[in-house]
């Protein structure tokens, strides 16, 4: 690798980077430059510690195109990582801390109004009024003054025959589905909840349903591990029979439930590297891999879906994997590049595997370390990568990775049953993560649900309102 580029002079690891340059400048040391060293506090001296034992990546020899992009990425990472060339004010462990201001203003930014170029993006929409509700309650923000705005963006989408498009007249898609429903719970109100209508979304679950036990994203759609998350997470919040509807095409093939034959579907997604793919056959894919681990996770408990379904010992090792090293962060494939949107792509995924198979197995610190280092840009918003631009899907995404990493979560099952699909109402903060950290109390993010990726308690609170609503498949509410 390239040596580091200049990092400036008021990091204290720029004092490391003099002694590392060429092990001859140590003897050069001063008298008083041997004081100022004592002088570092514990967390800079282990802060100096780690980053000396970064700097020799371990390359691959043989020059290809995969190896001359990562090297251009450690080239782009290192000095972010070592230096501090945004000039961010300095947590206790010599780490740039949350930009949590410039961060808010950027994501209020991001919902508008847009420039024409921005009409290529009409169908996601809902994407990134998720994206932007989310990063703003993770960063500690009261979204109150949106409530009413995103209750009538999506009751504008909602098609008649169920489901949600990107906007008013488009046609129903699970994605666009997915993002309104976790956005109107993010708002959480009475009538974000009401705004939904129960019995037509039935009917198009219904109609995604495969006789192979998965679910396509749309009508005649592609079938994939998207799908069959999306379609449990609609039925587990707004608590959906699992009865399928009696007009479900399913049904001619003998299917009776959501859920049947979705475990074999979900298992036979598990590629020979470990990992889950977006169907059988596939490539495995850190994004998939957390549709995958979601939909498991809200079939039963962790601990005996994820047991029951993955061959867990390879999943871990092919997730362990995707940790990027030296830079902390994730990447989603095999031989691919340091990304930040992974650290909840894949950084997610751990909460969920560590409820089924035990904790300590991924390396947190250097995941927030990569966020708070390389991924926060300049004049806010999170990026993939240095060098890229900063967009609301990749700030809404670090900062629910930076909450993985700053988080422990626990699974109890408790007595009772609430119905169906009730597993992800079981969790419990396990406390914050204490050990080997590299934030400080100013830097944290608030905590997200293990499955919903929504403020916690929001998922709770909304799965509530519902089950005390009389449920019809021919009502209107
Ligand atoms: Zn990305």
């Amino acid at each position: 690798m390239a040596s580091a580029q200049d990092p400036t002079s008021q990091t204290p690891s720029s004092r490391l980077e003099e002694t590392l340059s060429t092990s001859a400048r140590v003897e050069e040391l001063s008298d008083s430059d041997y004081e100022e060293m004592e002088t570092l506090t514990r967390h800079e001296e282990a802060n100096q510690a780690y980053l000396k034992s970064i700097t020799s990546p371990i390359e691959d020899l043989l020059d290809t195109a995969s190896s001359e992009v990562q090297d251009e990425t450690l080239r782009a990472v290192m000095p972010f990582l070592i230096g501090n060339p945004n000039d961010f004010d300095l947590n206790s462990y010599g780490l740039p801390t949350l930009q949590r201001e410039k961060h808010v203003k950027f994501l209020k930014q991001s919902l508008g109004p847009f420039p024409p170029q921005f009409a290529a993006m009409d169908a996601s929409r809902p994407w990134v009024v998720y994206w932007c509700m989310q990063g703003l309650t993770a960063l500690g923000q009261d979204i109150s003054e949106y409530s009413d705005r995103v209750v009538s963006t999506f009751s504008s989408a909602q098609h008649p025959e169920g489901g949600f498009g990107g906007g008013h007249g488009q046609l129903p898609h699970l994605a666009a589905t997915y993002a309104a429903i976790l956005s109107l719970v993010i708002v959480g109100t009475e009538e974000a909840y009401a705004s939904i209508n129960r019995q037509t979304m039935y009917s198009y679950l219904g109609r995604m349903k495969q006789v192979d036990g998965g679910f396509t994203m749309s009508p005649n759609g592609e079938e994939d591990i998207r799908g069959a998350f999306c379609a449990l997470v609609a039925l587990s919040l707004l608590n959906l029979p699992l009865e399928l509807p009696p007009d479900a095409p399913a049904r001619q093939h003998g299917l009776t439930s959501f859920l049947d034959n979705l475990g074999e579907w979900v298992s036979r997604c598990q590629t020979y590297e470990g990992g889950i793919s977006a169907a059988p056959g596939n490539e495995a894919h850190g994004a998939y891999a957390f549709c995958g681990l979601g939909c498991l996770s809200i079939m039963g408990p962790p601990k005996d879906t994820i047991n029951k379904w993955l061959d867990v010992p390879a999943l871990i090792n092919w997730l362990n994997s995707r940790q990027s090293c030296p830079e902390g962060g994730f990447h989603g494939r095999g031989n691919k590049l340091v990304d930040g949107c992974y650290s909840h792509w894949v950084g997610g995924c751990w909460a969920l595997v560590e409820a089924a198979a035990g904790k300590g197995i991924w390396n947190r610190a250097a995941l927030g370390r990569y966020i708070l280092s390389a991924a926060q840009f300049k004049k806010g918003g999170l990026v993939d990568k240095p060098g890229k631009r900063p967009d609301a899907y990749h700030t809404c995404y670090n900062l629910a990775g930076l909450s993985w990493a700053q988080y422990d979560w626990k699974y109890e099952k408790s007595e009772g049953e609430r119905g169906e699909l009730d597993a992800p109402y079981h969790w419990q903060l396990d406390g914050e993560y204490t050990e080997d950290v590299v934030w400080d109390n100013g830097d944290m993010v608030n905590r997200v649900h293990p499955v919903f990726v929504v403020p916690f308690g929001k998922a709770e609170s909304c799965r509530k309102w519902f089950e005390e609503q009389t449920w019809s498949s021919k009502g209107t509410g």
